[in-house]
């Protein structure tokens, strides 16, 4: 496995291609904008898109995802059902947060806890972890250690609570009991800023650090 980590749109949202060095075929995880800039990395890479994970339906994790599936006719896996109304309120989102204008979609695959997604020979593990929004998801590649994460944990913070259907409590759940469990050796690529490991957030983040949440 290769991963390129790229920062788009003004909010800076981690954008990952996932490669497999295997068979040469590449995925996008929440290409939130600048499609040109996309296009680029994958001429660079020289890889096959393959297809398109999204962990939710913020504008700024799916901008580029309908105009890059249709592009290079991809399917787009994910998120979870319950973003359904988000992705349909693109056209609102893109207006309020001043991103070019965006049309609405619904992806080839809504994806649930349980399942697994593959891009070439790699699986990756789908965790339902609702919270920052009903329908989040995230993507655990069992034999890197790594978990994209979206906008559920930080390094040193943890993802906003007050949009329509956000939920502090269950957020919090979905951390210890979903991520946690990974192990503290296991990497997160958040949905912006650096990446981190479950250990040192367990020991430091503010917010669930093990000392914070005990009581
Ligand atoms: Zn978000
Ligand atoms: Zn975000």
């Amino acid at each position: 496995m290769e991963l390129k980590v790229i920062p788009v749109t003004a909010f800076a949202q981690n954008c990952s291609l996932i490669i497999c060095k295997q068979t040469n075929q590449a995925a996008f995880v929440d290409p939130g904008g600048e499609p040109e800039k996309l296009k680029q990395l994958l001429k660079e890479k020289q890889v096959t898109l393959e297809k398109i994970l999204l962990t939710h339906a913020h504008i700024d994790h799916v901008g580029a995802a309908k105009v890059l599936a249709e592009e290079f006719e991809v399917p787009i896996e994910g998120p979870h059902r319950d973003d359904q109304f988000w992705l349909d309120m693109l056209p609102q989102q893109a207006a309020m947060f001043q991103f070019d204008k965006v049309e609405a979609f619904h992806p080839k695959r809504w994806l649930v806890e349980g399942d697994t997604v593959k891009v070439g020979a790699l699986s990756l593990a789908v965790y339902h972890c609702p919270g920052h929004t009903p329908g989040h998801v995230v993507f655990y590649q069992e034999a890197h250690q790594i978990v994209w994460v979206g906008d559920v944990l930080f390094q040193g913070s943890i993802g906003r609570t007050d949009f329509p259907m956000g939920d502090h409590q269950q957020l919090i759940d979905s951390i210890q009991k979903k991520l946690w469990p990974l192990g503290d050796s296991v990497t997160f690529i958040p949905g912006h800023g650096p990446t981190s490991t479950i250990g040192h957030e367990r020991e430091h983040n503010p917010f669930v650090a093990d000392k914070s949440l005990k009581q």
